[in-house]
């Protein structure tokens, strides 16, 4: 049973890795202020590349689900989340690729269904803040857009006694949702100041995938900023438990350049999507106006 006096922070996320890249430092930040912090996890990523060289990816891909769980309770772990709830759907694939048409994937689940699924965990675990996707899903990803879906819903319902009953657990309604974020502007200096030092490899990598301008938030829309400067070497420890997915040479471990690497990778950013209390037009806290 979920300890009602303490404040609590629930995030949800399509994948496994996910919890490190968008949210690594506030569930940090949020634990050693002794808050109760919670993970739902909307699927096994089973459709991820395997970039562990330690594994043969045509022997591992079978049991990609239950080599993931394990990386995800290693980043759990170091991020301290207190937590994990799976919400046990299949991973949906990019999108355009067959795994979208399983009918256990993610993707295919029926909203309502989906939404009771939160609304439950929800309920058992009383979040005031609840943390998840734009509607594009930060990237376009199926299953990031719909846990977007599942959370507002999940907002809009928990409270009301007649969208699945739960003999055993009270409506709650949580106070705020916030929508995870990358500054634009950052994202556009941040890709120029790695084309100046490394204009060869620049040249020759696709960055089409890091496109500011489908990614990026503009900077005016952005509500919230959270320190998490001095987490940034833990993040990173997190990081290195997804070892199927971020591969030993990512940009991820490479040493922040001067400067942009603090502004950019410094700060996990979120828009305030919905709230049922007052709070600063700009936000250094995702719980102020709660406590
Ligand atoms: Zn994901």
């Amino acid at each position: 049973m979920a300890n009602q006096s303490r404040l609590c922070l629930m995030a949800v996320h399509a994948h496994p890795d996910d919890e490190v890249i968008s949210t690594g430092g506030t569930y940090l930040r949020y634990a050693d202020e002794g808050l109760s912090t919670v993970l739902v996890c909307a699927t096994g990523g089973e459709e991820g590349e395997i970039h562990d060289p330690d594994l043969d990816p045509v022997e591992a891909q079978p049991r990609l689900a239950e080599i993931r769980a394990g990386e995800l309770r290693c980043a759990c772990r170091t991020l301290k989340i207190g937590t994990v709830e799976m919400l046990g759907y299949r991973d949906s694939g990019m999108a355009g690729t067959p795994a979208n048409q399983n009918p256990s994937c993610f993707h295919q689940a029926d909203l309502d269904e989906a939404t009771a699924r939160l609304v439950r965990l929800i309920r058992r675990y009383r979040p005031s803040v609840l943390v998840t996707y734009n509607s594009f899903g930060f990237y376009g990803h199926p299953d990031h857009i719909k846990a977007h879906q599942i959370t507002h819903a999940a907002f809009d319902r928990a409270a009301d006694p007649d969208f699945v009953p739960t003999p055993n657990l009270t409506p709650w309604q949580p106070l705020k949702l916030y929508e995870t974020a990358i500054s634009r502007e950052g994202m556009r200096r941040w890709r120029e100041v790695m084309r100046q030092q490394n204009p060869e490899e620049a040249a020759n990598r696709n960055d089409d995938g890091f496109d500011p301008e489908k990614l990026g938030t503009p900077d005016e829309q952005i509500t919230a900023r959270i320190d998490v400067r001095r987490y940034l070497a833990t993040r990173v420890e997190a990081l290195r438990c997804h070892r199927t997915q971020i591969p030993a040479d990512s940009f991820f471990f490479k040493p922040l350049p001067e400067g942009i690497g603090d502004e950019m990778f410094g700060f996990e950013e979120y828009v305030l999507a919905r709230s049922l209390v007052k709070h600063p037009p700009k936000e250094d806290d995702l719980f102020a106006g709660i406590r």
